[in-house]
Order: structure tokens, then C-alpha cells, then sequence
């Protein structure tokens, strides 16, 4: 059999769930899907305009690997300048979306064996990329500590094999924002234990409160400091496929022969697109999200659901754990009996929760909830009969 001699390691791997609930809410006719974490806006006309013109002037060719210099420019220019995070064009790699920079950020300092942390709830991504690399994902659980990061709890998972810490402000399911003691939590774990810090902000234009930090203020962590960011969320450009990564020089340059060999480089045609998309602010989008954010917030509260406050990006991850059912039976269980599909908490590590997205309409929205407070509400009825 040749599939027994494949790499062992792609038979740790998962099925994405998210996928997965996402298609059955797709199969079941009339179906209202609060699943998939993607804009329902479409991308910028100018940025289009712009790909259209690269074409037109046959800007089709090989170019740098690492993207060209006018976008890793503008990219290092707009880092520093919008985060305040100074650095150089030197340092950016352009890649394949977020998810091809946390590939090539993993790849590059795992070790077979070493551990990760992941602050837990979590994108599955990162957990997936660690067992691909032969490295060990640690989960920190942070749903007793409202989400943040207990320095207590952090300095007990680390070992003499903790290689790396992933974090993601905002967070991809809660939506929460580290606070500044989290923070700092890893900021003297990795001064310690010599840890990389890989930052995940690819929410970080989508805040709807003050007060909002990146682990990158750190400067002096910058030599383990690896910024993840994606131009998916911000500008709607999910099937662009457009990211980056920044490290430090001497890093970079061992990471950017991951990405030479395995990507070569993104598209073209979308180099000179993304540097339009830089100029963009996606003030209107955030505004809707607001709106949405708000209604949502309430409607589950009105339900009763303990629901924890997101400050960024467009998820809810409200409670489930009083209907004492796991979180995929629930979300089955919402799909067949109430047309109603949201993704399970166990994807993201808490079976007792449920995520919820608000980057649907207005429409949509409201008959999602309104058929969630119904499915809920007979949930009641059968516990007491
Ligand atoms: N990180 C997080 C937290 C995400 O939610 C996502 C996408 N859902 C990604 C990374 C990957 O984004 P991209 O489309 O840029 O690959």
C-alpha cells in the first residue's frame, strides 16, 4: 500500500470542521449560515482597478521572491507608520495569505519535538502547522482567566523544549484583545526562555475598542519577534491570497528560502494591487461591524447566553455549556431542527462553546438569531419535559 509510505505526519492532520459544518449548512435547504469568518463585502474597486491595469501592462512575470520592492516598501511604511512597528523592507516577506507566513514562521524554528504554545481557543491552523513540522502543540487553556493570559499558567507549560508562543490579538474565535498584562506575561516568558513570538494581528484593523496593544510594541524581543499579516480580513481579499511576514533580518533571511522553494513568490499581477490596498481604510466596513457587533451582543444577551464581550475582529463565542451537549451534537442538532449553522467550539479547542460570525447582513442576522432564541428556546421546553 502506498499510502503506508507517505509522510506519517499528514495522518495526524484534521479535517477542517469549519469546512465541514460550513457545507452541511450549505446542503440543507433554507439553511442560514453564521459559519465562515469571510468579509461579505467585495475588494475595493481601486484595488481591483489596479490588478487589472498590472495585467494590461503584462506585469505577469517572475518577479523577487520575497515580493516586489515597491510593496515590501510600502508595507514596511505602513507598519510603521499606522502600528508604530519601525522596520524595513528587508524584513517583509510577501506571502500566500497569513496561513502560508504562520507555514513558513513554523517551519523555520521547529524543531522535530519542540513545543508551541497556543493560547487556547485558537485557529486550528496553528496546531495543524506544528504536528506537519513534527513540533508539539501545548494548549494554554484561557477560558478561566476571561481569555488573557495567566503569566502563572504560561510559566508552567514551558520546558527546555518550548520553542514558540502564537499569539492572536484579536482573537480568531473569541474576538478578545490581549490586555497589557498578558502581555507582558509573554513578553518576560520569552526574554527567559529565549521563546519566538509568533504575532498573529491579521484582526488587528478590526477593533472596536481603545486601548488595543500588539505584542510588537516589545522592542527589545524584536530579534524572536515574527509578524503574521494577512490582507484577507481588512480589505476583503480572502481569494487573493495576500499576506506577509516581518522578522528580523538575520531570521528572515533563513525563512525566506522556505517560501523561495515552496511558493516562489505571490501572484504578479497582485503585487502592485496590494500596495493600493495598504492606502485603503476600511473605515465603512468596520462601521457595519460595529452595527452588527452591537445587535448581535444584545440579541444574545437578551437570550441569556453568557456571551464574553468581543473587542476585535467579527466572531461571538457565546457559552453553551448549560444544554449539557457537546458542541458538535448542538450545531448538528441546530442545522436539522432550526435551519440554523454555526460553527462548533471544539474546532477551536472548547467543546462548550459555539462561534457565531457577524460578517453576514443585516437579513441574515437577524433570522439566524431569531432561529437560534427558537432552537434555544425549545432546547428549554425538552429539558423540562
Ligand atoms: N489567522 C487567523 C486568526 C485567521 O482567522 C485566518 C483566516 N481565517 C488566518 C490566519 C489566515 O488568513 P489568510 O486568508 O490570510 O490565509
Amino acid at each position: 500500500m502506498m499510502r503506508d509510505r507517505m509522510n506519517t505526519s499528514v495522518f495526524d492532520l484534521r479535517r477542517s470542521a469549519i469546512r465541514e459544518f460550513a457545507r452541511l449548512a450549505k446542503e440543507t435547504p433554507g439553511c442560514i449560515s453564521l459559519t465562515l469568518g469571510e468579509p461579505d463585502f467585495d475588494t475595493p474597486k481601486p484595488v481591483i482597478e489596479q490588478a487589472k491595469l498590472s495585467l494590461d501592462n503584462h506585469e505577469t512575470h517572475y518577479i523577487e521572491n520575497n515580493g516586489l520592492r515597491e510593496l515590501r516598501e510600502s508595507i514596511a511604511a505602513y507598519e510603521t507608520k499606522a502600528h508604530g512597528f519601525t522596520c524595513d523592507q528587508s524584513q517583509v516577506i510577501v506571502t500566500s495569505g497569513a496561513t502560508e507566513a504562520l507555514f513558513t514562521a513554523l517551519m523555520g524554528i521547529i524543531n522535530p519535538g519542540d513545543e508551541v504554545i497556543i493560547p487556547t481557543p485558537a485557529f486550528v491552523l496553528y496546531e495543524e502547522i506544528i504536528k506537519l513540522c513534527r513540533g508539539i502543540p501545548v494548549h494554554l487553556d484561557t477560558s478561566k482567566s476571561s481569555f488573557q493570559i495567566c503569566g502563572k499558567q504560561l510559566e508552567g507549560l514551558i520546558t527546555d523544549r518550548t520553542k514558540a508562543i502564537v499569539l492572536n490579538t484579536p482573537n480568531n474565535p473569541t474576538g478578545t484583545v490581549l490586555d497589557t498584562e498578558s502581555l507582558e506575561a509573554v513578553h518576560q516568558a520569552a526574554l527567559k526562555n529565549d521563546l519566538f513570538v509568533i504575532c498573529d494581528d491579521v484582526y488587528r484593523q478590526l477593533i472596536y475598542t481603545d486601548g488595543y496593544h500588539s505584542f510588537t510594541e516589545f522592542t527589545d524581543v524584536r530579534d524572536r519577534t515574527i509578524l503574521v499579516q494577512s490582507f484577507s480580513k481588512p480589505y476583503a481579499m480572502t481569494g487573493w491570497r495576500m499576506g506577509y511576514l516581518i522578522a528580523d533580518v538575520q531570521i528572515k533571511e533563513r525563512l525566506e528560502l522556505i517560501h523561495q522553494f515552496s511558493v516562489v513568490s505571490t501572484p504578479a499581477p497582485f503585487q502592485k494591487a496590494a500596495i493600493t490596498a495598504l492606502d485603503f481604510d476600511p473605515v465603512e466596513l468596520k462601521e457595519t461591524y460595529v452595527r452588527r457587533r452591537a445587535y448581535m451582543l444584545k440579541r444574545l444577551k437578551d437570550m441569556g447566553l453568557d456571551v464574553p464581550e468581543p473587542q476585535g475582529a467579527f466572531y461571538m463565542f457565546p457559552s453553551i455549556a448549560r444544554f449539557c451537549m457537546d458542541s458538535a451534537t448542538f450545531c448538528r442538532r441546530m442545522i436539522s431542527e432550526a435551519g440554523l449553522a454555526a460553527t462548533p467550539g471544539f474546532c477551536f479547542g472548547s467543546d462548550d462553546h459555539i462561534r457565531l460570525t457577524y460578517c453576514y447582513s443585516d437579513s441574515q442576522l437577524k433570522e439566524g438569531l431569531d432561529r437560534l432564541e427558537k432552537f434555544i428556546g425549545m432546547l428549554h421546553i425538552s429539558d423540562r419535559g
